[in-house]
Formats: structure tokens, C-alpha cells, sequence
């Protein structure tokens, strides 16, 4: 789960770390009132959104008037931001953050992230902070630095000092270097972080160190920890199938190809994907019902793909172990009558009950195309997809 900047910068205030004082707004009315109630002479208004890349889409503006800060948002409120992050469609901008100006002297990268190669948490700097680190990593990886901690021994003075060494710093941020990174380290473990990313960590002009820009993701799976932190879920910066799918407890991910897949087991899933790839095509989603699935999760699973315009064909892909392949095919039929069915559709079934299923498919008079294996069943919907395109 992600959330915005400015929720982002709320918790790292708590946690003790240097932000800007600011204040979120979703008016411009709003707007002006967190400026006056700021003070100035110099503003900023930022667009928040759930992808980065505003600074150069036009999404953050550095103001010296409360006008100017009214005409920002004015501009900027309702309209759609396309980021190199966001994709063409864009992002449609719903509220700002409205900051105090800091006086900037560098621009520093700082992250912090799970490394799953080595299973801890490591941290990603760099002297090139700002608007242009993707360009640093693709033409000079050299000028960034990666060490993992150590999770028995957490932040230890070495890494302060490597962090310093790394990024230049003088012997006041390198003082302030081993707090804030003891605290973002703490934060990000205690609230189950899978990103904390800080660009830019700046020294401001009196030579401290501040985040003035925060972007933070939560491992999803330990939400359940974390009540408070569901309440900073914006359901707007979602995929609506992928918000459905969550209602129904379905592990659902939207995805840019145009066969829908239904599938059980996270391993099948994921092969299934492989398999339509290799015989040419590429899914449209990745969907594994689970293993306790009932007729009616299977039902609005099924609806949640067919809602999906990009969808032109989709493959039922089932092997029935705990999960019965006559429950499989109920919640299919069921999901038809209802919603109608435009587009063709392989099922193959597998394991327990599969004469059943495949009995209660052939009675409901669907357009059901059959398949004995997955190979064949991959071959057989990318083939009627393209015949029908
Ligand atoms: P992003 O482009 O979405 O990552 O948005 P950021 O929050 O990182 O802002 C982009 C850039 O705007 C930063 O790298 C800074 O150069 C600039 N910026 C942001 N806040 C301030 C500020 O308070 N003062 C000044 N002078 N520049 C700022
Ligand atoms: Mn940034």
C-alpha cells in the first residue's frame, strides 16, 4: 500500500526526523488558509499524487505570494499529472501539500528498502539527489552506495560513517546522520515499510540535513499490524478492479495484457502467465482465488475480469486439490448468467470432482471452449483471441 507525501512526511514527524512545517489542502481555499497559517515569504505547493516525478511535470512549485500560491492551486487541483511514473493516462491531482520553502544548498538521495536477495533492509544514497536519479543509476551506478543491515546488531556507527563518507557530508550533518538514520530505520521497521525513499534528503543553507520530499510503501501483507496506518489508504489512487478483488480477499493484480486469467495457487498463476507469453500473447491480469475459494468469491472473481475492457479472452486454469473443480465451475456459470459472456473463454479443469465440473459446464449451454492440459489450453485461447481480433 502507498501513501502520499504529505501522510508520509506526518509519520516521519512523529518518528522524531526533520521535515518541513506544512499542511495538506484540497481546495484552493484550503490552500491559502495553510499558507497564511504558515506564514512565508516562500511556499511551495505540491501536487499529491501516488507516483513521483512531479518536479518535472509541473506538480511542484516553489511561490513567493499567497496569490501565487492560490493560483497554483487553483491550476493544479482537478487536473491530471502525467509523470514518467504514472503512464500516459496520468494521474488526476485531488490534494496538495502547501510547505514552507527551504533554503537549499544540496539535493542528497537517501532509501531505505527490503533487499530480498539478502533479506534485510538496505540503504540506497547518493551525492545526486533531486529530480534525475533513475539517469544517476543508468549512467553513473558508481556514484551510488548500497550496504544491507544487519538485523542483531540494527544501525551501528560504522554505517553512519560510511553514509557520511559516501555523501560528503561536513562534521554537522554527519552529526545529525546517525539520529536520522536511526529513526528512518526505526520507522520503517516498526510500521512494516517496504520502501522509505527520500529524494531529496537535503542541507539546507544553515548546513542541516531535512527530507523535503518522502515516498513510502507498506508491506501489505502486515496492514493487519497497523490499523491506523489503513486509514491512510486512498481508494482514488487505486485500481477499482484491484480494490473489488481486495473486498473478496482475492489476490488480484491488474496487469496490461489482454487474456483474463483465473487461476488457483500463486505457482500456477504465475506459470499460467509464463505459458500464454510463450505461446505469444500476455495476460491481462494475475488472479489466484486461493484454495478455500466459495462459489461466490469464484463468481466475483470472474466478473472483476470480465469488467476489464482489455480483456478479449480468458483462460480457466484449475487444479483441484483442496479446491473443488465442481465449486469452480458453479461460480463460473453463475457469474455468466449474470454478466454475459463477450468473449471466448478455455477452461480446463483438474483433480478433485473434475467430472463434475466438467458436467456442470457442458449442461449450462455456455460457449465453453474445453482443454485437457495447460499447454493446450494456453494454445487454444491465444489462438481464439487472435481469430476473433
Ligand atoms: P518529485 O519530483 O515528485 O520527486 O518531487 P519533489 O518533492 O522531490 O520536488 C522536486 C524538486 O522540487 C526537488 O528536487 C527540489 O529541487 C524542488 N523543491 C521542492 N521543495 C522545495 C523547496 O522548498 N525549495 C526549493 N528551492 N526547491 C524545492
Ligand atoms: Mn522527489
Amino acid at each position: 500500500m502507498n501513501i502520499h507525501e504529505y501522510q508520509a512526511k506526518a509519520l516521519l514527524r512523529e518518528a522524531g526526523v526533520a521535515v518541513p512545517r506544512g499542511q495538506a489542502a484540497f481546495s484552493p481555499d484550503e490552500a491559502v488558509k495553510a499558507a497564511q497559517a504558515l506564514g512565508g515569504p516562500v511556499w511551495v505547493v505540491k501536487a499529491q499524487i501516488h507516483a513521483g516525478g512531479r518536479g518535472k511535470a509541473g506538480g511542484v512549485k516553489v511561490v513567493k505570494s499567497i496569490d501565487d500560491v492560490k493560483k497554483e492551486a487553483e491550476r493544479l487541483i482537478g487536473a491530471t499529472l502525467v509523470t514518467h511514473q504514472t503512464g500516459p493516462q496520468g494521474k488526476e491531482v485531488r490534494r496538495l501539500l502547501i510547505e514552507e520553502g527551504a533554503a537549499i544548498a544540496r539535493e542528497i538521495y537517501f532509501s531505505l528498502l527490503v533487499d530480498r536477495e539478502s533479506s534485510r533492509v538496505a540503504v540506497v544514497a547518493s551525492t545526486e539527489g533531486g529530480m534525475d536519479i533513475e539517469k544517476v543509476a543508468h549512467d553513473t551506478p558508481e556514484k551510488i552506495i548500497s550496504f544491507s543491515i544487519d538485523p542483531a546488531t540494527n544501525i551501528c556507527p560504522f554505517h553512519v560513517r560510511l553514509l557520511s563518507k559516501a555523501l560528503k557530508l561536513e562534521d554537522k550533518q554527519h552529526k545529525q546522520m546517525g539520529p536520522l538514520l536511526t529513526k528512518l530505520y526505526k520507522a520503517f521497521t516498526e510500521k512494516d515499510m517496504s520502501l522509505l525513499e527520500v529524494n531529496p534528503l537535503i542541507v539546507t543553507k544553515d548546513g542541516d540535513l531535512v527530507c523535503l520530499d518522502a515516498k513510502v510503501s507498506f508491506d501489505s501483507n502486515a496492514l493487519y499490524r497497523h490499523p491506523e496506518l489503513m486509514e491512510l489508504r486512498d481508494l482514488t489512487e487505486e485500481d477499482d478492479k484491484e480494490i473489488e478483488a481486495s473486498k473478496y480477499d482475492l489476490n488480484y493484480i491488474s496487469l496490461e495484457g489482454s487474456i483474463g486469467c483465473m487461476v488457483n495457487g500463486a505457482g500456477l498463476a504465475m506459470a499460467t502467465m509464463d505459458i500464454i507469453k510463450l505461446y505469444g500473447a500476455a495476460p491481462a491480469n494475475f488472479l489466484d482465488v486461493g484454495g478455500s475459494a466459495t462459489k461466490d468469491k469464484v463468481a466475483s472473481a470472474f466478473k472483476i475480469i470480465t469488467s476489464d475492457p482489455s480483456v478479449k479472452g480468458i483462460l480457466v486454469n484449475i487444479f483441484g486439490g483442496i479446491m473443488k473443480c465442481d465449486v469452480i465451475a458453479e461460480g463460473v456459470v453463475a457469474a455468466v448468467k449474470e454478466v454475459g459472456l463477450k468473449v471466448p473463454l478455455v477452461v480446463r479443469l483438474e483433480g478433485t470432482n473434475v467430472e463434475l465440473g466438467k458436467e456442470i459446464i457442458a449442461k449450462s449451454g455456455l460457449n465453453v471452449i474445453s482443454a485437457d492440459d495447460l499447454d493446450d489450453a494456453a494454445q487454444k485461447i491465444v489462438k481464439a483471441v487472435k481469430e476473433a481480433a
